[in-house]
Parts: structure tokens; C-alpha cells; sequence
């Protein structure tokens, strides 16, 4: 039997604007196709097993929630996710859990260290927060297609020389508000500001999530008549 063995970290923490329903729409979409779906939290203290999962999520924080994690995630959890995504491990963050992914989160005088598994920085500089609606243009090997969902991020993310961008804004404010990228894409390491939660209104690349990271060559079909219009809706409020 198929199977997706899913590690959440900081599900207590980071989980803001329910970040966790992305985790839901994982669970019944494995459901329905008989694919063993098998959830299990990480938070602080915890050690990680590369081995063991095989796709890492993080969701969105405060800058204070962020500030906690980071510090257990360099103690306890680092060389483990390096190991995960050297070796083609799915790992997808989430706006604050994004921002952790690169080499750190500049706050004035502050700096929230990250994992650095992608070349990037965030920096909070003055400036309202960007928020709001955001569609953007994704290739991740299928052809072109759109992500759309909600962002609220006071930190702009600069990506490195080496990073490649998850997508294309066609609306919205993305990584900075002026740079028209968005998120960032390692293999198989995923970043994006995109909330809401994003996977039930992106079904198509729920599933993408799914095929990587449980490495089928593909999927059954569903019956996504509800997700394709809660999918049209999205990219609607996002002005497309
Ligand atoms: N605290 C971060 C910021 O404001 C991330 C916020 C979030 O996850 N929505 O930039």
C-alpha cells in the first residue's frame, strides 16, 4: 500500500490562519486513494528522523512564535531537514515557516537565524505589511499554473544569487512587493507566502505534494468539481 508519512514541525506554534488545513486536505486526498497517510508533530525539544518522513511542513508564526522555533530548530531539528532535502525529501514552509528556510530573519537589531536550506534573507524594514489576495504562474514540471491564495508578511525575502523563485506574481505583492517573485524552489524544497490555507484552493498542487513526496508516478482521479470552483474563486478575489 502507498504511503505519505508527514512530519508537521511546531503544529502548536506555527499555525497561523490555519495553516493546518493544508495538512487536512494531505489526509483526505490520501484517503480517498487508499494512500496510508501518516501524521505525526514535532515541536520544541523534539529530534527528527530524516528517514522517517517523507515531507516536512512548517507553517506561518508570529515574529515571536518564529523567534522560539528557530533557535530549537538549529539545537534539534537542522541537520536532520538538510539531510531530508539533500536526499529529495519534500519540504514545504509556509510564510513564517518560509522565512526559516533561508539563512535569516533580519528584524532591526535582531536576527532570527534559519536553517539555511535555500539562499535567501528576510528583512523587516519599514513599511506597511503586504497583504492580500496573490495569484502567481508556477512551472513545476507540468506545465504553467496557478497558485492563488492569501499573504500577510511584514518580512520581505531576498533571495541569493542561487535561489530560484517558486513562481511569478501576477497579483499581489510576493517576496519584497516590487521584485515579482514568489516563494522559492530547491528540488523539492518549497517555500511560499501564500495562506489561506492554500492546498484546498490549489488541489493541483496538493497533489503534486502528494506524487513527490510519497514518489508515485501518479494519481488516481477525484471527483474535484468542488475544489476546481473553490479553485476559480480563489484566483477571482485575486483579480484574475
Ligand atoms: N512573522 C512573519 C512576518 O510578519 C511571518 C508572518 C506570517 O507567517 N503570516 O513577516
Amino acid at each position: 500500500m502507498p504511503q505519505l508519512r508527514v512530519c508537521a514541525l511546531y503544529p502548536d506554534l506555527m499555525n497561523i490562519y490555519a495553516d493546518r488545513g493544508n495538512l487536512l486536505v494531505l489526509e483526505r486526498r490520501c484517503a480517498w486513494r487508499g494512500i496510508d497517510f501518516r501524521l505525526q508533530g514535532a515541536s520544541l525539544g523534539e529530534e527528527i528522523d530524516p528517514e522517517a518522513h517523507d515531507l516536512f511542513y512548517i507553517g506561518g508564526g508570529q515574529d515571536r512564535d518564529q523567534e522560539l522555533c528557530a533557535q530549537d530548530m538549529l539545537e534539534t531539528k537542522r541537520d536532520a531537514l538538510a539531510a531530508a532535502a539533500d536526499a529529495g525529501k519534500v519540504v514545504f514552509g509556509v510564510c513564517g515557516g518560509y522565512q526559516l528556510l533561508g539563512h535569516a530573519y533580519e528584524l532591526g537589531d535582531r536576527e532570527i537565524p534559519g536553517l539555511g536550506l535555500v539562499d535567501l534573507r528576510t528583512v523587516r524594514e519599514e513599511g506597511p505589511r503586504l497583504i492580500g489576495n496573490v495569484a502567481i504562474e508556477v512551472d513545476l514540471g507540468d506545465g504553467v499554473q496557478v497558485l492563488a491564495g492569501f499573504e500577510n508578511h511584514a518580512g520581505r525575502t531576498l533571495l541569493g544569487s542561487t535561489a530560484q523563485p517558486l513562481g511569478r506574481v501576477l497579483h499581489g505583492h510576493g517576496n519584497t512587493g516590487s521584485s515579482g517573485f514568489e516563494g522559492v524552489r530547491r528540488d523539492n524544497v518549497i517555500g511560499t507566502y501564500l495562506h489561506g490555507p492554500l492546498l484546498p484552493k490549489n488541489i493541483w498542487f496538493a497533489d503534486w505534494l502528494i506524487r513527490t513526496a510519497a514518489r508515485l508516478g501518479s494519481l488516481s482521479q477525484l471527483d474535484d468539481r468542488l475544489e476546481a470552483d473553490a479553485h476559480v474563486l480563489a484566483r477571482r478575489v485575486a483579480g484574475m
